[in-house]
């Protein structure tokens, strides 16, 4: 089968072996694919990747030996692939298992490719009628969903979004969707008047006071700052951007204001769906282009152009 392959920092598409499930396992066909920050970061060097990349995905499962019922639907994955017998394991909390694999990130080939390989028990069901373009967006969007989980944000809580990147756009429609109105700061009128679009306020809009809470998706080593910049003493700093180095921060600033600091990954799957399948939610306006497995090298070049919003592969064609 084909597949895209990152090693060295660069793409290429090959032929691999075909995949074989385990007996826990299911056999998906992928029909779309997202690139998302973290495969460019991958291919910049962040965790030393090499192999197969791709973890947002939406497919047609062909084999599940142990459970033939999810045979034919259409479904997408949580990623995160525990051991089964550690204390995170044992309470289902498989995204913090030390010996975790994760799907296209770590000791798991990642959908970039006409198959891939999950365990039964990552799979979820697509809802009837929600199309392969807005379904692909269900793992950013569950990530975005995590933020609600960690932190308590009330109707008057001040909550910026750092960043109109394809994350922050992908967080401003989630809190939007929950009823918030986040300000977003970001460098593209364009960019911004979408964030208007999915519920969002321009800067102008909302006062000059630090916030509350504030969300740093930039998907750039100076977004720490700028999201410290605008935070309030006693406020909140969620941090979404995964990088390939380290940063320099001035902590001071988090110490004298006694700022929260809250890292966030990845989200409960079933939210992001039910709010995709309600209708409400347009995810699929972000994407800027489809490319076949073929064109790889062509998809990989247009999602790492500024300014780039989402880019798809679609193993099918
Ligand atoms: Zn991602
Ligand atoms: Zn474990």
């Amino acid at each position: 089968v084909k597949a895209v392959w990152f090693a060295d920092g660069a793409v290429e598409v090959r032929d691999v072996p075909d995949p074989a499930p385990d007996s826990g396992d299911a056999l998906v066909r992928v029909t779309r694919a997202g690139i998302c920050g973290t495969d460019l970061a991958l291919l910049e060097g962040y965790a030393d990747f090499s192999g197969i990349p791709g973890h947002e995905f939406v497919g047609v499962v062909e084999q599940c030996p142990n459970e033939p019922d999810w045979e034919g639907r259409r479904v997408t994955a949580e990623i995160n692939v525990g051991c089964g017998r550690c204390s995170w394991c044992e309470r289902g909390v498989r995204e913090h298992c030390e010996a975790r694999a994760v799907v296209g990130l770590r000791g798991r080939p990642g959908a970039f490719a006409s198959h891939v390989t999950v365990p039964v028990a990552n799979l979820h069901p697509i809802p009837d009628g929600l199309e392969d373009d807005q379904a692909v967006f269900a793992e950013p969007m569950a990530a975005a969903f995590e933020i609600l989980e960690q932190i308590n944000i009330e109707p008057a809580t001040r909550v910026a979004v750092v960043g109109d990147g394809k994350l922050g756009l992908v967080i401003t429609m989630v809190l939007s969707f929950a009823g918030h109105r986040p300000t977003v700061f970001g460098r593209h009128s364009g960019k911004l008047e979408l964030a208007s679009h999915f519920g969002g306020l321009q800067p102008g809009d909302s006062g000059n006071d630090a916030f509350d809470v504030v969300i740093e998706a930039t998907g750039r080593s100076s977004g720490i700052a700028d999201a410290l910049r605008r935070v309030r003493p006693r406020g909140t700093v969620v941090l979404k951007t995964t990088l390939p180095q380290s940063v320099d921060v001035d902590l001071t600033r988090v110490v004298v204001d006694e700022i929260r600091l809250v890292g966030s990954r990845c989200g409960p799957f079933p939210r992001a769906l039910e709010a995709l399948g309600s209708g409400r939610l347009e995810p699929k306006v972000l994407v800027e282009g489809v490319y076949p497995l073929s064109r790889a090298v062509d998809a990989f070049e247009h999602a790492r152009s500024p300014g780039a919003l989402k880019v798809l592969l679609d193993p099918s064609r």
